[in-house]
């Protein structure tokens, strides 16, 4: 790709990555008619959602899946791709103990692959952390063990994660396996006990965004092509070998950048600067240095590191899955993807398969510094091992690394990237979009829709893009909700402005007052305000009867006496019979309200569990 670097404009955007978030910036920003150059060191776009082709074999790093809750991010994919992104079926399953087991799990399958007896055991463990769950829950294994049993934490959770995350799941911190699967605020649990018809509905969604995904014909990586393509067909620029390294500070502005392009050092001005590279870079290429506290909180950001061992088998069908999980601490793969189930574009020859073998790694440890012929060596055995294939069946291999594939959120991160944030706010033309760009475990949609704010704010908005991707609700999305989803982040992120109630607004019942209606009652004020409400409408009545004499009613109401001791209808009887009632009155009101608020709680704890565990379904997806 080329492309000038003349053309200085007032209002030029230098964006650095041409990853999804760096090329969505610029496609969001050249739409509405402004400059923007896009900076990527490597030689081709897409950063961690690139395809890469060996010998017309295609692959990811990793196996991306296009699946969002955001209408935008959809719409958008569908207007880069139209009939080349391609629905696709998901099948996954978990290899463990020499057997398969589908994943999200199916319970005969689950039932008979464990057998009768091991069936029994994880059932009684999941008896038991049910009724005993291990307290405090501090620890990824206490975590993931209090909701499924520690003997299903053990089969299908311990090995996995820790092949991804290279420490015990006993060093995890629980938060972060709470932070992937979010909870449901009471607001929503209470909206899910009231209208039940929406429970399926969300379930539905849910259900299909695990099940099926969008991918393009030829991988991820042609999404981003195309959407380079379309940039510079608008009048934007994307230079790729072009590594930022150096970024100049002047009076808490950036106003320029270093870049080494193609070998040639240049420096690049502009207006406004986005940037989707790994923060911890950032802030080291940043001139003047930030204060030490930053820099030490920046070098203080981990990442984990990936590397992928592509093998072209000579057979037609190895598996049906899109993807494996390996279950089984013998091997060190982590997840077999199997490229041709996913497009069956992706391969050049239908009679081959081409195999990704993902291993997971430290950049400079011993699997990342191996030799790759040793690494196709050692995925070739892996596979026999495995019993996926002969070693002999491999014709071809190559070896892909992509160093910070995952940023690590460990005891730490979040000190420090606050420490970060704190400085960055006070550089006016930056902002960080992105996955690394932002230390968040974001995929390809809220990269892309931190991107697309990003935009907007430099065209006049104010958006936190901090907020996204971090709604507390799954299950919020609704059918309807899916359709008001943008809407609402968008709003949410907005600085709140007087608007007009529609005739719709009026329709629906305001979270404020299901919230209030639904709120706990305070069980004392509420038994005193009843006792109060009884006694004075006891006293009135009696001083009525008084008043008016009528002799039979008196002789009615005087039988009150065989509960209120003392009662009579009489100026002093009617001052005990007054204490009575604001007693019983207490006593009902304070009765009622502990029920309710019993009631209530058991059906909001009932709405919760099952969102969790709608939300625990595909956690394996989501390490
Ligand atoms: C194994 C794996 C599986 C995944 N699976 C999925 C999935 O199924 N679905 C999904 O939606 N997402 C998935 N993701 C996440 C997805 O890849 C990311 O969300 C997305 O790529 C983030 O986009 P980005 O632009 O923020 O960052 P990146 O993709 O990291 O792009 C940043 C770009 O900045 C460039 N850059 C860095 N430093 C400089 C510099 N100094 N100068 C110039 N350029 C620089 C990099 O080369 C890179 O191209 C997966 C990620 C991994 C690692």
């Amino acid at each position: 790709m080329q492309g000038s670097l003349r053309g200085h404009d007032d209002r030029r955007v230098v964006i650095i990555g041409g990853g999804p978030a760096g090329l969505t910036a610029a496609y969001e920003l050249c739409k509405a008619g402004w400059k923007a150059l896009v900076l990527e060191k490597d030689n081709t776009v897409g950063g961690l959602a690139r395809t890469v082709n060996y010998k017309g074999y295609h692959f990811d790093i990793g196996g991306h899946r296009f699946f969002t809750k955001v209408k935008l991010i959809e719409e958008l994919w569908h207007e880069i791709l139209g009939e080349d992104l391609l629905r696709c079926r998901r099948l996954s399953r978990i290899y463990y103990n020499k057997r398969f087991f589908f994943y999200p799990f199916r319970t005969s399958n689950a039932l008979f692959g464990l057998g009768i007896l091991n069936s029994m055991l994880i059932l009684l463990s999941y008896l038991k952390a049910q009724l005993f769950p291990e307290k405090p829950e501090e620890t990824f294994e206490q975590w993931v063990s209090n909701r499924f049993g520690k003997r299903l934490y053990r089969i299908f959770f311990k090995t996995y994660t820790e092949k991804v995350w290279g420490i015990p799941c006993s060093e995890i911190r629980a938060e972060w396996a709470a932070q992937r699967i979010k909870g449901l605020s009471l607001l929503t649990a209470i909206k899910n006990t009231l209208f039940a018809h929406k429970k399926s509905r969300n379930a539905d969604v849910i259900k299909t965004l695990i099940d099926s995904f969008y991918y393009p014909k030829l991988g991820p990586g042609m999404m981003w092509e195309k959407m380079a393509k379309r940039v510079e067909e608008m009048g934007g620029t994307v230079f790729l070998g072009a590594d930022v390294q150096r970024i100049m500070l002047k009076d808490s502005r950036v106003s320029s950048v270093e870049v080494n392009l193609n070998g040639m050092i240049k420096t690049i001005g502009g207006t406004h600067f986005i940037s989707s590279m790994p923060i911890r870079e950032l802030i080291h290429k940043l001139e003047p240095s930030p204060p030490e506290e930053v820099t030490i909180a920046a070098s203080n950001l981990k990442y984990r590191d990936f590397l992928t061992v592509v093998l072209i088998v000579n057979r037609k069908e190895v598996f049906p899955d899109n993807w494996i999980y390996i279950h089984d601490p013998e091997v060190k793969v982590g997840r077999v993807q199997n490229f041709k189930n996913w497009s069956p574009y992706m391969v050049p020859d239908q009679n081959k398969t081409c195999l990704g073998l993902e291993y997971f790694c430290f950049e400079g440890d011993s699997l990342w510094t191996m030799p790759d012929e040793e690494l196709i060596r050692l995925g070739q055995k892996e596979l026999e091992m495995l019993g996926l294939i002969d070693a002999s069946e491999v014709e071809d291999g190559t070896v892909f690394r992509m160093p910070k594939a995952y940023p690590v959120y460990d005891s730490t991160y979040k000190e420090s990237l606050s420490t970060i944030r704190r400085f960055l706010s006070s550089i006016e033309n930056l902002q960080l979009v992105g996955r690394n760009g932002m230390h968040k475990y974001n995929n390809q949609d809220h990269s892309m829709l931190t991107a697309i704010l990003a935009a907007r704010n430099i065209m006049g908005a104010n958006y936190d893009l901090w907020q996204v991707n971090e709604e507390k609700e799954y299950l919020e999305e609704t059918v309807e909700g899916r359709e008001q989803t943008d809407i609402k982040l968008l709003a949410s992120t907005q600085p709140k402005v007087p608007t007009r109630i529609t005739e719709k607004d009026k329709a629906t019942i305001p979270d404020e007052i299901i919230v209030k209606a639904f709120a706990k009652l305070d069980k004392l004020a509420f038994a005193v305000a009843l006792g109060m409400v009884a006694s004075l409408f006891f006293c009135i009545l009696n001083l009525i009867l008084l008043i008016k004499g009528d002799k039979e009613a008196i002789r009615m109401f005087q039988l009150i006496n065989q509960y209120f001791i003392g009662y009579s209808v009489t100026p002093e009887g009617v001052a005990i019979g007054t204490i009575h009632s604001f007693l019983w009155g207490f006593m009902w009101g304070w009765l009622f309200a502990y029920v309710r608020n019993l009631i209530l709680a058991f059906l909001i704890y009932k709405a919760r569990r099952r969102a969790e565990s709608m939300s625990l379904k595909d956690l394996l997806d989501q390490i």
